[in-house]
């Protein structure tokens, strides 16, 4: 692990402001572009891809949905789809990005939040900034809006307890986790976007929890457009957020999330 570094801290504010102004300017192209080739009913099959963030066609990268140091690389940590039923593994789940935005704005961010939380990992009580704060929730809402992107871009296949049923396998994921209405996925995808270029993360400060794990293996838990979990054995760190949710104090988001956290363990 690199040296805590001075200038990544400070230079992390200008990263990001490019990319919000990047993907601010872009999001009307980039969203036209998604309901084209994912969401239309009558859209050809196609195989233009466009960077998810500035909407260019060079130099396409595959971005990871969950940065690979999360899930420590491991090829065979996976998720379940609960729509299908369809297992899908962690190291394949990506989305396009170009290069420039995924080494100069997405690596950058994890650079930082790695180093953030390296720096944290011997210290018993957590020494975290309102600024260090806004920017975890700023890499936690670009996760949000790659898993939109990943689950219209997926196709939902077959119901592994289900024959196949071949006019809805093309249908994209996200459509059927809000009971078929394309216009809802395509409102969530938007507010999410919307989440990553807000410029103040002020009111959102309460919704993020930060805690210490002991728990060994790599884990982790969403709800598209309310909540994320991630344990890091890594940092010894987990945490929790609230994407649509605002909190007068961190007390009462920190008891709810825990409920939450207590019946995804049930499961
Ligand atoms: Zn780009």
């Amino acid at each position: 692990m690199l040296k805590f570094s001075k200038q990544l801290f400070m230079n992390i504010k200008y990263k990001l402001i490019q990319l919000r102004v990047n993907l601010r300017k872009k999001s009307k192209y980039i969203m036209e572009h998604i309901i084209k080739v994912h969401i239309d009913r009558w859209r050809k099959i196609s195989k233009n891809e466009i960077c998810i963030f500035c909407s260019s066609k060079n130099d396409l990268t595959k971005e990871h949905v969950l940065p690979k140091w999360t899930f420590g690389n491991n090829p065979n940590d996976f998720f379940i789809t609960n729509i299908n039923l369809q297992s899908q593994k962690y190291i394949k789940t990506t989305i396009p990005c170009c290069a420039n935005c995924n080494n100069n704005y997405l690596s950058y961010l994890e650079k930082y939040i790695t180093e953030l939380f390296y720096d944290n990992l011997r210290k018993t009580i957590y020494n975290f900034t309102n600024d260090n704060f806004e920017n975890i929730i700023r890499w936690l809402e670009i996760i949000e809006y790659k898993f939109q992107v990943l689950e219209v871009r997926r196709k939902f296949n077959k119901h592994k307890s289900n024959n196949f049923i071949k006019y809805i396998s093309n249908y994209p994921i996200s459509v059927f986790s809000w009971n078929g209405s394309p216009n809802k996925v395509i409102t969530q995808i938007r507010n999410s976007i919307k989440n990553i270029t807000i410029k103040s993360k002020e009111k959102k400060l309460n919704s993020l929890i930060i805690f210490k794990s002991n728990n060994k293996t790599f884990f982790f838990s969403h709800n598209l457009n309310e909540y994320i979990f991630l344990d890091l054995p890594k940092f010894n760190i987990a945490l929790f957020y609230f994407y649509d949710k605002e909190f007068v104090n961190n007390i009462d988001a920190y008891n709810y999330s825990m409920e939450i956290i207590a019946n995804i363990y049930k499961k």
